[in-house]
């Protein structure tokens, strides 16, 4: 990872030149920093960077619902339009899709040139800064709003404390949930805290005795619903065990490969569902969340650190010992 000079891009007839305010690290910058085998893909070198907000400053000649000025964010998961799965509305699942900052250029950077069909207009109750976390939380809004049954009165287990857990869970507890979050040894130096900060009650399952947890959180029934965001092969074996008969289990975190005994999920009649990327509505849910406060922006946000030092932020985030980096873009331009 490096930080090189390159040529202000041009859009096309139907892009918007967009100027990058503030960026996000996410899991899977982090998953490409490391150079992880999903990524090989990627062309290099490539600018990283999905999760963004940013404001139009040049539009191309056919482009018809923005203007310059317009404050956006982008859906950085692009569907083609054109396969099957575009046409019935499941854009997310497209099977030619293009994640922006892994296929093509992303958003570390001072400009980026955007088909206006891939952005989203920010309200003007939602701040700059918040409305770079619109990304995320749409992966967490399609997870709990459109594939969990999560309602009012349920007992919800959040695996893992990351950035995506933390959001899964606070709308999880919007949709009327009351939730629970468990961690690992690492993250009890930020992550775990950062979630009782957030009002939760959290469980570390290196040192919380499980069934002691399960009998204070459940009466040892089981959790109603279980989401995996851990992306560790652990997480759905760990559900099973935490889940309740006739619960469900959310699957969002990329887990690789595990193996474990399916007979006993098929006799408590466990509903597997998985939640993957988002789409249209799911932003437009992720933006009144924050804009709400449902989702809080404020807390959850961690301004310490600078792409000029960007390895400081990512060897953090690996380390657990920050949740939601957001980078202030502008520092690239002065
Ligand atoms: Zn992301
Ligand atoms: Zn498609």
């Amino acid at each position: 990872m490096d930080i090189i000079s390159r040529k202000r891009p041009k859009p096309s007839p139907h892009e918007a030149l967009v100027e990058v305010d503030y960026a996000g690290l996410c899991g899977s910058d982090a998953g490409i920093y490391e150079f992880e085998s999903a990524f090989e893909r990627m062309n290099l070198p490539t600018v990283i960077g999905h999760e963004y907000s940013g404001h139009i400053v040049e539009t191309g000649d056919a482009v018809t619902k923005f203007d310059v000025g317009d404050r956006v964010v982008e859906r950085p998961i692009r569907g083609c339009g054109d396969c099957y799965q575009c046409e019935i509305g499941e854009s997310n699942v497209c099977q030619n899709s293009v994640i922006t900052g892994v296929d093509h250029d992303g958003a570390y950077e001072p400009f980026i040139a955007v088909p206006e069909k891939a952005l989203h207009q920010v309200p003007d109750g939602v701040e700059q800064q918040h409305a770079a976390m619109v990304e995320p939380t749409s992966i967490g809004a399609r997870a709990v709003i459109q594939n969990s049954r999560v309602s009012a009165g349920d007992r919800i287990l959040i695996e893992g404390p990351g950035p995506i857990g933390l959001l899964t869970a606070q709308i999880a507890r919007a949709q009327g949930g009351d939730v629970v979050v468990s961690g690992v040894g690492q993250d009890a130096d930020y992550r775990l805290p950062l979630a009782e900060e957030l009002g939760f009650e959290t469980i570390n399952i290196a040192t919380d005795d499980l069934n002691l947890c399960r009998e204070e959180f459940t009466d040892n029934i089981g959790y109603d619903v279980v989401f995996d965001t851990t992306g560790h092969p652990s997480g759905l074996s760990s559900a099973v065990e935490e889940v309740r008969k006739g619960g469900q289990i959310v699957l969002i975190g990329q887990t690789g490969e595990t193996t474990m005994e399916y007979s006993p999920l098929v006799r408590a009649e466990i509903d597997l569902q998985c939640s993957y990327a988002s789409m249209y509505g799911d932003f437009e849910n992720a933006l009144r969340l924050i804009d709400s406060g449902d989702v809080d922006a404020e807390t959850f946000i961690d301004d310490r650190f600078s792409l000029l030092n960007a390895d400081e932020a990512f060897e953090s985030f690996v380390g657990g010992q920050t949740c939601k980096p957001v980078f202030d873009v502008s520092e690239l331009r002065s």
